[in-house]
């Protein structure tokens, strides 16, 4: 088996610097997800901490998954969620949804997490926005491992959040020693590590911060030995439906529907309805591949 390792690159989030593992330039996507930022541990210059203002997103879900800190979320359907460690905030956007999130690292304390996205298949991706929260997940143990379904069935832990596609995302806290765990052949995965190293038994691959391994598919067990404490988060699913088209928060299939969306988002269209937030929505960038934005 190969792995396929990938480095981060260093993106500005509302004036945060997070590191970007997916996507990378020849893989968009590992199963559904399409969109991985690690972001801090990062204490806030300000009482208010940082805010990411109102921003609209289509044809995607965000999963936000945090270490430390706190974070609250408002968005176009009303909802008003705070979120900590060890809970998840799921949105579905479908065919158009605003959200903010206030108060990262609020107070001086420090914000550490993750924020994922997975691509809605056609069968949701024009429908209704969605937002849930689940303040409880399942766990599992294995060997070193003590595992969280975040999203989908692994290792017997079935997560209650919503999934469009047959994926899963598994949190992992991994203690110096070995874990075996069982992985779905058909599925392709990768692992993304935030803290200490873990390594990738039989790969000799070693997964620090700062990369994304692809896995690949075809693999019905995954061995991982870790010499440290480690953390880092394990991704898989079927391989997409069809290739997306990604740009700026949007997530569709062609150039004319992200434009759309962002001549929407411009005009004010019902499409995109700001949340109750104290901050003014943002201005979108022009698409790069238009040369006279409409
Ligand atoms: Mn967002």
């Amino acid at each position: 088996m190969v792995i396929e390792l990938t480095e981060s690159h260093v993106a500005d989030v509302a004036g945060m610097p997070v590191r970007r593992a997916l996507p990378r330039a020849g893989r968009r996507t590992v199963g559904a997800w399409c969109f991985v930022d690690h972001m801090g541990p990062l204490t806030a210059a300000t009482d208010d901490g940082i805010n990411a203002a109102p921003h609209p997103h289509i044809g995607l879900q965000t999963v936000t998954w945090l270490f430390q800190g706190e974070a609250l979320h408002r968005d176009s359907l009303g909802t008003e969620q705070s979120i900590r460690p060890g809970q998840l905030n799921l949105m579905t956007a479908g065919r158009g949804i605003v959200h903010s999130e206030e108060g990262l690292g609020r107070n001086g304390a420090p914000v550490h997490g993750v924020q994922l996205w997975v691509a809605q298949p056609d069968r949701t991706r024009h429908g209704d926005s969605a937002f849930e929260h689940q303040s409880e997940l399942p766990q599992f143990e294995a060997g070193a491992l003590t595992g969280t379904t975040i999203v989908g069935d692994f290792a017997g832990a079935v997560s209650p959040a919503r999934r469009d596609t047959d994926h899963v995302g598994v949190d992992l806290a991994i203690r110096p020693g070995r874990a075996v765990v069982e992985l779905e052949p058909t599925f392709e995965y990768a692992i993304v590590v935030f803290d200490g190293a873990i390594d990738v038994a039989g790969d000799d691959v070693a997964v620090t911060p700062g990369h994304l391994a692809y896995l690949g598919s075809g693999r019905d067990e995954l061995v991982l030995d870790a010499a440290t404490t480690a953390h880092g988060l394990l991704l898989g699913g079927t391989p997409f439906e069809s290739k997306i088209s990604m740009w700026w928060n949007f997530v569709a299939r062609t150039h004319d529907e992200l434009e759309t969306a962002n001549r929407d988002w411009r005009s004010g269209s019902d499409r995109f309805v700001d949340p109750a937030s104290p901050f003014a929505r943002i201005a979108s960038p022009n698409t790069p591949w238009s040369s006279s934005p409409k």
